[in-house]
């Protein structure tokens, strides 16, 4: 078994993990457990993927940069509240948080 994606919460975690399992590559969600937990791990919180199948690890891989380039276009994920927004928008219409990400 092999992490092979670092998400930033929960549900952009599982949406992965739906496409990826679309795709007939099976990976389980690590780390959900550990938020809200008080402290005394000095864990990472952020939820982790891993490929149950090492062979699939570089499949799995490929198939997340080809699914985050094809959402660039579509929607994204505002990091603040979990709403999905439209790609057209750069801001959150729920808490009007900037889209997380914007290179230039
Ligand atoms: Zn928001």
């Amino acid at each position: 078994m092999k992490q092979i994606y670092e998400a930033t919460n929960m549900i952009e975690a599982q949406i992965l993990k739906d496409y990826l399992a679309n795709s007939h590559i099976d990976v389980i969600i690590r780390g959900e457990f550990l938020q809200g937990a008080l402290g005394e791990l000095p864990v990472n919180t952020y939820p982790t993927l891993w490929v149950l199948d090492d062979k699939e690890e570089t499949n799995a891989i490929a198939a997340i940069n080809a699914f985050q380039a094809s959402n660039e276009n579509s929607h994204w994920i505002c990091p603040n509240c979990q709403e999905l927004v439209d790609a057209p928008f750069t801001q959150c219409w729920n808490c009007q948080q900037d889209k997380p990400g914007q290179l230039d």
